[in-house]
């Protein structure tokens, strides 16, 4: 039997979320999510081929015992990580450090490398690695494959790259800028290249991931040239709980004046702040409805969240010189209509137009939301970090074996 399926496992500091995909057929027979490791009752969602849900609610300790549930669930599928079908598992893995520029095959220098880079992404690393370790240990003969958010961004110039600190010092620290959601970037590049029916190499891309987290990026001809996020995911853009960019003068004075402790500054810039902060609501379902109702807040923070988009592609058009595309995606810029009407308005001088009956039109799938007459092309493309991560790490896989 030959082996088309490929495991993909986003193993977080408290939960693993999987799912199986099969790379000839594109059917995805399995997933499911293990939340609240750690606590007395953590919780075991999983779907299998036939769409049936099985949930299981007991302690899992650790990673180890969570994957020991994935794994069991799979089996009971008839898909377990022993199965001649299973090709490889695919790992996200958030921080790659300037290492990692693209994905990886694991081994035991690469597992410590990402083990190195916990300092700088310490929320994350840590239950990417235990999840690395433990599929490792399930099954150590099957390949094992490292997918790191911060890839796509390692063909950024130095000049965009660096902060303006100390050399000695930022160099010392690792501090420069990173970016992240590149798996998300990366795949929606290529599927607007698809829609456009064009070339990526001939196409200047500015890409809005807006989720939860959200982050642009600039892409010339396929290659990431700046993105929005830095050292940490907290820079750039408004996100649901967090600032973006903010004066660092800030931090000094919350510690300094205000007399906040590092931690507290820490909580308040990633869940007390962004929409959240500013309205006491992170959904912008949720914001959009206010909206429509005259709350003052919910406009407010709508308006400083559209305001900083502007700034951002009013940037990347400077970065860029050229537009081709203006595309937006994740949970935020794949559904809220009035959040790209807003922020593309005004805009039309420079190239890029929305129409009305197209963008609130509710269509799904990738397409475009301009007016023919557009010189630029503004698009929605749904994200899917599982497919890319999954296609990664088929084609390394099937390289490696000289497939
Ligand atoms: P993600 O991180 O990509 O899953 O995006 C999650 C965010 O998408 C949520 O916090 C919401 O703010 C937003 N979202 C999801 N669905 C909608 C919708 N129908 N309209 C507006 N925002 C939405």
């Amino acid at each position: 039997m030959t082996a088309t399926r490929v495991l993909v496992l986003n193993s977080g500091s408290s939960s693993v979320k999987y799912q199986l995909l099969d790379m000839v057929t594109g059917r995805r027979p399995a997933a499911g999510i293990v939340e609240r490791i750690g606590e007395p009752a953590s919780r075991h969602l999983h779907t299998g081929a036939d769409g049936e849900r099985r949930e299981r609610v007991r302690r899992m300790a650790d990673h180890e015992a969570a994957l020991e549930s994935v794994a069991g669930e799979l089996a009971a599928d008839g898909m377990g990580l022993d199965s001649p079908e299973l090709l490889a598992i695919g790992h996200r893995v958030v921080h790659g450090g300037e290492a990692f520029s693209a994905p990886v095959a694991v081994d035991e220098e690469v597992e410590a490398e990402i083990e190195r880079l916990i300092p700088l992404a310490p929320l994350h690393n840590p239950g990417n690695l235990a999840g690395i370790r433990t599929a490792r240990a399930l099954n150590p003969a099957l390949p094992q494959v490292a997918v790191f958010d911060t890839a796509f961004h390692r063909t950024m110039p130095e000049h965009a790259a660096r902060y303006a600190l100390d050399v000695a010092t930022a160099d010392e620290h690792r501090i420069r800028r990173y970016g992240f959601h590149g798996t998300s970037h990366a795949y929606v590049c290529r599927k607007t290249a698809e829609l456009l029916g064009r070339e990526l190499s001939e196409l200047n891309i500015i890409v809005l991931h807006l989720g939860n987290g959200a982050s642009a990026s600039a892409v010339a001809g396929g290659r990431c040239v700046d993105t929005s996020m830095g050292l940490t995911p907290l820079e750039g853009l408004v996100m649901g709980t967090r600032p973006g960019d903010l004066d660092p003068g800030v931090i000094i004075h919350l510690a300094r004046v205000a007399g906040m402790s590092v931690d507290g500054i820490d909580h308040l810039l990633n869940h007390r702040s962004g929409l959240t902060g500013l309205c006491g609501d992170n959904d912008m379902r949720e914001i959009c409805r206010r909206t429509d109702e005259g709350d003052e807040a919910a406009r407010l923070a709508f308006d400083v969240y559209v305001h900083r988009l502007k700034k951002y592609i009013g940037a990347y058009y400077a970065v860029l010189g050229r537009v081709d595309a203006v595309v937006f995606t994740a949970g935020v810029g794949e559904n809220a209509a009035p959040v790209r009407a807003a922020a593309i308005s005004g805009l039309e001088e420079l190239g890029p137009a929305v129409r009305a009956e197209l963008n609130f039109a509710r269509t799904e799938g990738p397409r475009l939301i301009s007016p023919e007459y557009a010189r630029v092309a503004v698009a929605v493309v749904p994200t899917d970090e599982e497919l890319e991560i999954a296609t990664q790490t088929y084609e390394l896989v099937t390289r490696e074996a000289g497939g």
